[in-house]
């Protein structure tokens, strides 16, 4: 053992106050009840006890406890009675007392923890696999006795590993090891998000010595150049933050060594290429938890009008907290010269809970019951599995880590690689976390050998493997089995992606039809077709001219009395939602291909036609006419299944209709379905009457077991005014679905 015996014993003791002063002012300045005594106390045993015995580095044993309680104290934020076990958590392992002096002295509480941490104070990874699993368990059973015992060993462990040089080389390796198994993961679950990353890195140190050397001088190379271009990227957002009159620290960070390298393993690129090598913090002061989310968006408002955003790396953790309640906003920009960079924005209260978890909850006693219930949940798995632990050593272990998260689950993929996932997650997310391409061209999993279907919910062990076809696209249904933040953002962008192909198809065949008509394009011609299709813009259009909902159509070009008129355009009667009939509308639709088209007008409030009260057609719908027995011309819809009756009978009765003038309003009939919820007919109303000024004429509403149904009758203009106000009501929180009925 090393002795460092040039430092006198003098100096030894001034280190050893100043060490434990350092633990007392932290404590002092934190929130808790200033109870120093009993602290004070602990100290005073814990250092008589080690008296004269040193670590391997040769400093006196005390500075080891002193260090885990300042760890406990000042990085986790817990209180006296943890800072107090945590300066005796050797006592009982290392000298000659016991646990039954420690509670003569501290009470049962204290006596308690340190019991649990001596009781784990071996390694989990003992030199046989029975030895591993039986210490392993003891760590979980101490833990679900009293959460504190954990966290005091992360602590313990934390500062072995901050001086683990100064074990031999075999040791290090093991002790790095074990604690990237399960110390780590453990960590990140309490929520302790910085203990866990410096875990990581000091194991990633031990583990890989020349790769982690090479990333850290890659990191220092790097610094000069990160640091210029940050403060030129920070300078107009500092100017426009201090405008709102904020109270906030703008900083930079690196990511840590492990994460760049595990980056550059998973995606196979050098250093040079992992983008989000760094990110910027904003931490703001607030009062109150009601400003904060406005807050992290004004700032973002801040920030996005000064840089462009990048589109698919806006990470909303404040609606949908993570498992470990990390709450924050994320967004990537482009910056001064061309990179992306992450902004994370917090309030104070976020980042000390991102910072410190758990421990922060008590801190600010948020969401405490949901906090609880979550962490009662996990520990009773893990002591339902306690119970009947595998007979099989290694089963036992693997068995308690897919089971560490009980709100997420471990998959492996056909190569045996593990991925971590939410609860829920479906084989779709699977594929849109694996990679962007797989996502948008999977149609179906293979789960354990089994074929289903990309909505299938995926377990903790299932074997994954994604089957995709390089013909299929990306289809709307999906959003219903997506539940991860990625694969959200994935598939909407690959959404919009296949919309703007379909009007690039709509916007050509369109081209492609006018040139072989002679038609020469204009504005004109192009709002002439909006207006007649009644579509909102161009890109509505051409997208309903890609995807063949509307047919563009030669024998359908005629000639008006005023001049040549062009219709050349029908809506394709097979397509799209209304059409549920089948083969008598495309009998009906067959039957009126005539050239003969009777014009709909309304002049002084008299019309040339009626409306069948069947299917009440509106301006803007498919329509046919039908000649009466007393020659009045009564309008269906095309889909109209009366009309297909008559047809039947009176094919040659039937005219084709086409809407001319107009002023009159049409009823049409819109049924709404939801769940049921406070306001959600205020909603509603306001939408149709407030937003749309929309004439109400008749509204029923039902409510049967927590689904909210209502039938709405209203008068409107003309077809676009419905299909709006549909979109419209769809948005209010609890609906459905809102559709026009016939
Ligand atoms: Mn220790």
């Amino acid at each position: 053992m090393m002795q460092n015996s040039n430092i006198s014993p003098e100096v030894e003791e001034q280190m050893i106050d100043a060490a434990y002063q350092n633990l007392l002012n932290g404590y002092l300045s934190s929130n808790h009840r200033k109870k120093v005594e009993i602290i004070d106390k602990a100290f005073k045993f814990a250092r008589d006890a080690h008296k004269g015995i040193r670590r391997r580095s040769g400093e006196p044993y005390i500075m080891h406890p002193i260090a885990v309680a300042t760890i406990v104290s000042q990085e986790i934020g817990l209180g006296s009675t943890s800072i107090s076990a945590a300066l005796l958590h050797d006592v009982v392992e290392d000298t000659d007392y016991t646990v039954d002096d420690i509670e003569a002295q501290f009470g049962k509480k204290i006596a308690q923890i340190v019991d649990g941490l001596t009781k784990i104070s071996g390694g989990i990874f003992g030199d046989k696999a029975s030895v591993q699993a039986e210490n392993f368990r003891k760590l979980l059973l101490t833990m679900s006795e009293d959460i504190r015992v954990v966290l005091i060993k992360m602590a313990d462990r934390l500062h072995n590993m901050r001086t683990l040089s100064s074990m031999p080389p075999n040791k290090q390796y093991k002790i790095a090891g074990e604690t990237l198994y399960i110390y780590a993961p453990l960590a990140q679950r309490l929520g302790l998000y910085a203990i866990k990353t410096e875990l990581e890195d000091l194991s990633f140190k031990y583990n890989h010595p020349q790769e982690y050397e090479r990333i850290c001088s890659l990191i220092d190379a790097s610094e000069e150049r990160r640091n210029e271009l940050f403060t030129r990227f920070a300078a107009p957002i500092r100017e426009r933050l201090d405008n709102m009159g904020l109270d906030y620290t703008f900083t930079v960070r690196v990511k840590s060594c492990y994460s760049i390298w595990k980056k550059m393993q998973r995606k196979h690129i050098p250093f040079e290429e992992v983008y989000d090598l760094y990110a910027a913090r904003i931490v703001f002061q607030c009062d109150g938890e009601d400003n904060e989310k406005r807050l992290c968006w004004n700032i973002y408002d801040q920030i996005t009008e000064v840089y462009t955003k990048h589109p698919d790396r806006v990470r909303d953790w404040l609606t949908t907290p993570k498992v470990n309640k990390y709450q924050a906003l994320h967004v990537t920009v482009m910056g001064p010269d061309g990179d992306w960079i992450e902004v994370q924005i917090r309030s104070k209260r976020m980042d000390d809970i991102a910072e410190r978890g758990f421990a922060a909850h008590w801190k600010y006693k948020i969401g405490e019951g949901e906090e609880e219930k979550e962490l009662v949940r996990w520990l009773q798995t893990i002591t339902d599995i306690l119970k009947e632990p595998e007979p099989n050593a290694i089963d036992f272990l693997d068995t308690i880590k897919l089971n560490l998260f009980a709100s997420e689950i471990i998959v492996f993929t056909p190569k045996g690689e593990t991925m971590t996932l939410p609860k829920g997650a479906s084989v779709l997310d699977m594929a849109f976390a694996l990679h962007t391409d797989l996502g948008t061209h999977c149609i179906a999993g293979k789960v354990n050998h089994e074929l289903v279907p990309l909505s299938y919910k995926l377990s903790s062990g299932d074997q994954v493997e994604i089957i995709t076809s390089n013909v299929d696209f990306p289809k709307d249904e999906w959003k219903k089995f997506v539940i991860t933040a990625k694969g959200k953002t994935r598939l909407r962008a690959a959404l919009r992606h296949k919309r703007r192909l379909i009007i690039d198809k709509g916007e050509q065949r369109f081209m492609d039809f006018l040139a072989s008509h002679n038609i020469e394009f204009s504005n004109e011609i192009l709002s002439q077709a909006i207006s007649r299709q009644f579509v909102a813009n161009k890109e509505e259009l051409f997208y309903m001219i890609g995807n063949d909902e509307i047919q563009l159509n030669e024998d359908m070009i005629t000639k008006k009395e005023h001049g040549a008129r062009f219709n050349w355009w029908r809506r394709n009667p097979f397509k799209g939602k209304d059409n549920h009939k089948g083969d008598t509308t495309q009998e009906a639709s067959q039957a009126i291909d005539t050239k003969k088209v009777y014009r709909l007008v309304t002049r002084d409030g008299v019309s040339n036609y009626q409306i069948a009260s069947c299917c009440h057609p509106i301006p803007g719908d498919d329509t046919v006419g039908f000649l009466s027995e007393d020659n009045k011309v009564i309008v269906h819809k095309m889909d109209c299944s009366t009309l297909a009756r008559l047809k039947a009978s009176y094919g040659s009765r039937l005219l084709q209709t086409q809407w001319e003038e107009y002023s009159d309003r049409f009823q049409a009939s819109v049924h709404i379905v939801g769940i049921d919820q406070k306001g959600i007919l205020q909603s509603i109303v306001n939408i149709i009457s407030t937003n749309m000024s929309i004439n109400m004429k008749k509204m029923n509403v039902t409510a049967d077991q927590g689904v909210f149904s209502c039938d709405l009758d209203v008068l409107v203009s003309d077809a676009t005014v419905v299909t709006n106000l549909c979109r419209e009501i769809k948005k209010v929180k609890g609906v459905n679905s809102a559709t026009r009925m016939s």
